[in-house]
């Protein structure tokens, strides 16, 4: 087991319409675009990042927003199945009256002794807030249309659905050095060694047959490597667990490996640094199209191909 097991680093998912996309995750869920760019394998589809106020590691659910498939994804075993953001405790009523008042149905639940609010975005992503004393990550926006006592505070987990426990949790006790914490309602929640903020994965069992990639369902889960070199110590650890780990790739604001779990989910491996400011002032981020510097000499062509979006509405208080 390694005395430095990660947490969560990125959660990407695919949407469809990227005003809608845009317009839920900051107009109603406050976050901040913090980058706009093209997804690097097709750059004909926009890549959003939104997170706290730096785009903090921990912080940061991304889109690639799909215009021309309708909501093809099917949910089934090899999926996450729902992002959870921390939320303050008392900003339970907040978060409830917020979403409803948006015309959003909220389930409210107690897991674990923790209050949980759970609802879907646009495209039927399921998410969840989950009330909480623990520690948690992010730097209020201060331009976000939530009070900054009530932001998102990061990651407090994903759940990822399987056919069979036993493959994805080898991986995560054996190789990442998550711990099983506790188990109930057919749920088991396993913890990262270290402990902190997005140091959760639940799995859940779902009937066999797997999910289909599509608008609508997430794409991977990125764990967080401190350095390059943790993340080389991850990939071996991969390899030598039996799953063939991707070559490095460089995602301009972290360097990326991915692997697919037996239980089917596609996990990465992302490093913290250079982060969001590798290109754009913190006080601009995500307000222009960014490419990487390979990209660059197609910008204009890149441009003609992307899909209608005026950036983000960012919404009202509510108040
Ligand atoms: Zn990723």
């Amino acid at each position: 087991m390694s005395p430095d097991t990660p947490g969560l680093h990125h959660v990407t998912a695919i949407a469809g319409d990227p005003q809608d996309n845009a317009d839920f995750y900051v107009g109603t869920l406050g976050l901040r675009l913090v980058k706009r760019t093209v997804n690097h394998d097709d750059t004909g589809t926009y890549h959003f990042y939104f997170g706290d106020g730096e785009g903090t590691p921990g912080t940061n659910i991304t889109f690639f927003p799909w215009t021309d498939r309708g909501r093809d994804g099917r949910f089934g075993a090899g999926q996450t199945k729902t992002t959870a953001y921390a939320i303050p405790t008392d900003s339970v009523d907040y978060w409830r009256g917020r979403l409803e008042s948006g015309g959003i149905d909220v389930e409210a639940a107690t897991r674990f002794d923790e209050t949980v609010l759970r609802f879907s975005d646009p495209d039927g992503i399921e998410l969840e807030l989950v009330a909480t004393e623990a520690e948690t990550a992010g730097t209020p926006w201060e331009d976000s249309s939530v009070p900054a006592k009530h932001q998102l505070r990061g990651f407090y987990a994903v759940t990822l659905a399987v056919d069979g426990f036993g493959p994805t949790e080898t991986i995560l006790t054996d190789v990442l050095g998550y711990e099983l914490e506790s188990e109930a309602d057919g749920r088991r929640r396993y913890r990262s060694a270290t402990g902190g903020p997005g140091s959760i994965v639940d799995l859940v069992e779902t009937d066999p047959g797997r999910g289909q990639m599509g608008v609508g369902t997430v794409h991977h889960v990125a764990f967080a490597a401190e350095s390059v070199e943790e993340q080389a110590r991850w990939r071996k650890a991969f390899a030598d667990a039996g799953l063939s780990p991707s070559e490095v790739i460089d995602r301009k604001y972290f360097q990326s490996i991915y692997v697919r779990e037996p239980g089917g989910v596609l996990f990465e491996m992302a490093t913290t640094g250079p982060g969001f400011t590798e290109d754009e002032a913190l006080d601009e981020l995500g307000e222009r199209l960014t490419l990487p510097e390979w990209l660059e000499d197609e910008r204009e062509q890149i441009e003609a191909q992307l899909p209608d979006f005026d950036g983000p509405t960012v919404g009202s208080d509510g108040d």
